[in-house]
């Protein structure tokens, strides 16, 4: 099954992947993380990324789609994956469509005042990925594999905003893109609440 899950940066994607990646056994895809591994890597491109990731702009489309294009090679993505912050321009969405079938696009909807309020709680853990809030989680270390949890520098304030700013422009267009193609699902709830009827849905389509 080829899902893709569209929504604005701290609708729940992430979290909302992992669990669909546990239960369907498909990969979980993020181009922020692809990108994140990137920067990690030191290098000029990975300076450059890092730089426009800072900003909350977009790395530019030729580059995403590369790096996309070159993951689908992996054979983990045989049985199927979840594309988790891409596309996130039209021109994206149109290269996607010459090199995959999409099953079905998820649309994430979650009000901006409570994106911006998770998104400055959001904390990272650099080790194994997982996602904690502080509203929630006062610990600064992670339960899972115990490294010490970050704050993503593009989740703090100044950048907030013009992440929001950008999926406005540019990704929000994709919902007409998709139109009747989209099942849309309301995360203001627990992560629990919102993976349910997903999970309802795509067992139907399984069918
Ligand atoms: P995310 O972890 O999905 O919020 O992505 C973090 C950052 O990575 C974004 O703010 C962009 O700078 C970059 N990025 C991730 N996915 C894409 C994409 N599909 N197209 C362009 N830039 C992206």
């Amino acid at each position: 099954m080829n899902i893709i899950l569209l929504g604005a940066p701290g609708s729940g994607k992430g979290t909302l992947a992992k669990k669909i990646s546990k239960d369907f056994d498909i990969p979980q895809i993020s181009t922020g993380d692809l990108f994140r591994a990137i920067v990690k890597e030191e290098s000029e491109l990975g300076s450059q990324v890092k730089r426009i990731m800072e900003s909350g702009a977009l790395v530019p489309d030729e580059l995403t789609i590369e790096i996309v294009k070159k993951r689908f090679q992996e054979d983990d993505c045989q049985k199927g994956f979840i594309l988790d912050g891409f596309p996130r321009t039209v021109a994206q969405a149109n290269a996607l469509e010459k090199i995959a079938h999409i099953d079905t696009v998820i649309l994430v909807d979650l009000a901006f005042e409570t994106i911006i309020e998770r998104l400055s709680a959001r904390r990272t853990c650099p080790g194994c990925g997982e996602i904690y809030s502080t509203l929630d989680y006062s610990s600064n270390e992670c339960s899972k594999c115990g490294a010490t949890l970050i704050q993503r520098d593009d989740d703090k304030p100044e950048t907030i905003k013009n992440r929001l700013e950008v999926y406005e422009k540019n990704t929000a267009p994709l919902i007409n893109f998709y139109g009747d193609r989209l099942f849309k699902v309301s995360s203001d709830k627990t992560p629990e609440d919102t993976y349910r009827p997903v999970k309802t849905f795509l067992e139907s389509m399984g069918e």
